[in-house]
């Protein structure tokens, strides 16, 4: 903690003011007010600083009594010491400012020594004060709590206690979401809580120990917790009913009560994280085995050093597959541990270890090294690589060296960037939005292609899709699985993400594709790769140099129509079937029709330029010519869906303005439809 050592003089005398900096400027930042009106503005602006005040009592404006009545009513103000100036010795004002809760007193004009002896001792005592008694909620600090746990402990050896500790779910987003004050006050409404909760025991001891971390220490009963932990969670409930406020709490029985009660907490906080974002879950009891997976986490802690130095990490690569094509078209590095005694360990046993603490950074670093490598083996080898991703952790993003680091990395091996692609994960593009962009930008500037990663895994909002300049998103298959039973609703999310995804620009990487109707299904809704244990499971560098090699030996394995491939490369917005397309000068709909259900997919630039959007046309105008025309086309979406030719179709558009409608059949998946429809205008032989 910074000492405070600003004092704040309030006199109205220049003349004694000057007289009183001089002496005292050598030890301490003196500020001064000419009046209680003054000073109380300068508390406002700078109360975190000022250790102590040395008031004067007869002033103009506001004199000292005045300023002491104001002073009183702020909490904000309660550990500051007062020293009062008195020019006579009169009992009535000194009692008067003792009731107002002033710390000392001088006699003016001042003996300098003997003031500054006097602010040396008030200012000790309230730093005795300040470390023993929490200034926003006036509970026990940690170092009082823990010392007066200790003393209940020797007090009382036939009791068993239980040490909680308790905080609140996601107490930093209600400080954002609506500010320090009301963070504030629901702490302080909570400390009130504790005090109520204490009148029921006869021995209990609690504190706040930092933030929104708070420790009681109680006789052990399962219904004393009970009762406690009910009695929070209804409390915090209460406090702020917009937002829903839940308290996790972690308990260690005391057993061994020898141990130092830093270590009694540990076990609680332990405990603690076992209900932490579980909806309903609020105590957590500590148990042994706790204690052996965190035993186990601080070795793989310790032990990665060693295992970067002697290469124990391995780069496994998981090919990503052109759906339209069905071939490979590059990989991920997905990091892999060879440990010599444990065997392979999976990045889900080490990476959120990594994570917690910033170590990942270091391995992130390491595999992107390890992967520039690669590519430049296999340039030598005089192959021309397609591109690999790495993952790249969010403390990378917030390194201010990472341009440098990976500009540095692709000159070491002389390699194009564009090999090198980066995977971000979605939920740190929420964070600093405006960091992200910047970083993005410069790593566009360098060439490198940015992933955003695990899309739908987190607070995604398509939103974000079209403020961040990615050009790839990644989204993983657990997205649709997450809410099964929803009646395929996330199956309707799913594509209209990467339709959304599509209109933007930014080709789609399915993630997590396990079964074949998964790949037909994205096939239909467009998706253009795919990644996943269908295709091919992460693997060693060599098996999947193998792998592509034998996909370069068959040539033409792709089991697609042609006609299918078309309709796939429609969906590439940079594909030149899709340029094409656009160019054509014929207006043409995109139309998937699926068990007599109708949905427009894509038009060409002519398309809406002369049919449904042109620019006179309102919204209400769109929709009852879309209607109209599917209305029109129901019949020959029916008669082709049941094998046959349809007749072509006359529509009059505007008045005199007509054009013939041909619908033609691009592509069938099991039972969806895509449908071609193309408008030749007919007015002139009308
Ligand atoms: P991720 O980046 O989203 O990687 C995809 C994960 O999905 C990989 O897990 C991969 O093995 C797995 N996966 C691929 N296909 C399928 C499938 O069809 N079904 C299922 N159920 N899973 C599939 P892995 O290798 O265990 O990695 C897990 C996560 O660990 C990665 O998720 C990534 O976030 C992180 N990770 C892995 N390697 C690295 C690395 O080098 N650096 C960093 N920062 N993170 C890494
Ligand atoms: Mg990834
Ligand atoms: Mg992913």
């Amino acid at each position: 903690m910074v000492s405070k050592n600003t004092i704040l003089i309030v006199d109205d005398e220049e003349v004694i003011k000057k007289a009183l900096m001089d002496v005292l400027d050598k030890d301490y930042d003196v500020i001064s007010a000419a009046n209680g009106k003054e000073a109380l503005d300068t508390l406002e602006e700078r109360h975190g600083d000022i250790a102590l005040i040395v008031l004067d009592l007869i002033m103009p404006i506001m004199d000292g009594f005045e300023f002491l009545a104001e002073f009183r009513k702020n909490d904000a103000y309660d550990n500051i010491p007062i020293i009062v100036a008195t020019s006579n010795n009169d009992d009535d004002s000194e009692l008067k400012c003792l009731e107002y809760g002033v710390w000392d007193f001088v006699m003016k004009p001042y003996n300098p020594l003997l003031l500054q002896f006097r602010i040396k001792n008030a200012m000790d005592k309230s730093r005795m004060i300040m470390a023993e008694k929490d200034s926003v909620t006036g509970l026990y600090t940690k170092v009082k709590f823990y010392r007066e746990v200790r003393q209940l402990l020797d007090e009382e050896p036939d009791q068993t206690f239980a040490f909680m500790r308790f905080d609140i779910d996601r107490f930093k987003m209600i400080n954002n979401f609506y500010g320090i004050k009301e963070g504030d006050k629901i702490l302080k409404s909570i400390a009130k809580e504790l005090r109520r909760i204490a009148t029921a025991f006869d021995k209990i001891l609690f504190g706040r120990l930092e933030n929104d971390v708070f420790a009681i220490c109680l006789p052990y009963k399962e219904e004393n917790i009970e009762l406690v932990s009910n009695a929070l969670q209804l409390h915090v409930k209460k406090v702020n009913k917009d937002y829903n406020i839940k308290v996790s709490c972690g308990v260690y029985v005391i057993t061994d009560r020898n141990m130092d009660v830093s270590e009694m907490y540990d076990r609680a906080f332990l405990a603690a994280k076992n209900c932490k974002g579980k909806y309903v879950q609020t105590v957590s009891y500590y148990d042994e085995s706790m204690i052996e997976s965190m035993r186990k986490e601080q070795s793989i802690i310790n032990e990665v050093n060693r295992a970067i130095e002697e290469e124990q990490f391995v780069v496994y690569l998981q090919p990503k597959i052109n759906l339209v094509t069905e071939r490979s078209y590059g990989a991920e590095a997905l990091v892999r541990w060879k440990h010599p005694e444990r065997g392979m360990i999976s990045p889900g046993e080490f990476i959120p270890v990594y994570e917690k603490n910033g170590i990942i950074g270091r391995l992130d670093q390491y595999m992107w090294r390890h992967v520039c490598m690669l590519l430049r083996k296999w340039m030598d080898e005089g192959i021309e690589p397609n591109p690999v991703s790495v993952n790249v952790s969010r403390v990378n993003i917030y390194n201010p060296h990472l341009i440098k680091i990976l500009k540095n990395l692709i000159t070491e091996f002389k390699i194009p960037a564009h090999l090198l692609n980066l995977e971000i994960t979605e939920s740190a593009f929420m964070e600093d939005q405006d960091l992200i962009m910047k970083k993005m930008s410069e790593l566009h500037k360098l060439g490198f292609k940015i992933m955003m990663d695990d899309f739908g895994s987190g607070y995604s909002s398509l939103n974000i899709l079209k403020d961040m300049e990615v050009d790839y998103l990644k989204v993983d298959m657990k997205f649709l699985q997450q809410d099964q039973g929803f009646n395929g609703k996330g199956e309707k999310v799913l594509t209209s993400v990467i339709r959304m995804a599509k209109w933007l620009n930014m080709p789609s990487i399915v993630e997590g594709v396990e079964t074949l109707s998964q790949v037909d299904f994205l096939k239909c809704i467009g998706a253009e790769y795919a990644q996943g244990f269908y295709f091919a499971k992460p693997m060693p560098v060599e098996e999947y140099e193998k792998f592509v090699a034998k996909e370069r030996e068959n040539k033409c394995v792709s089991p697609v129509s042609e006609n299918e491939v078309i309709v796939n490369e429609l969906w590439n917005t940079r594909s030149n079937v899709s340029l094409l397309f656009d160019i054509l000068d014929t207006p043409i709909a995109i139309y998937e029709y699926r068990k007599s259900k109708v949905e427009l997919l894509r038009t060409n630039k002519k398309y809406d330029e002369v049919i449904n959007f042109d620019e006179d046309i309102d919204d209400e105008e769109y929709k009852r010519r879309l209607s109209e025309q599917i209305d029109l086309l129901m019949d020959a979406f029916e008669t082709i869906d049941k094998g046959d030719i349809p007749n072509p179709i006359e529509y009059e558009l505007t008045e005199d303005v007509w054009y013939q409608i041909t619908v033609k059949l691009m592509g069938r998946r099991s039972d969806t439809n895509i449908m071609m429809v193309t408008f030749t205008n007919i007015s002139q032989y009308k």
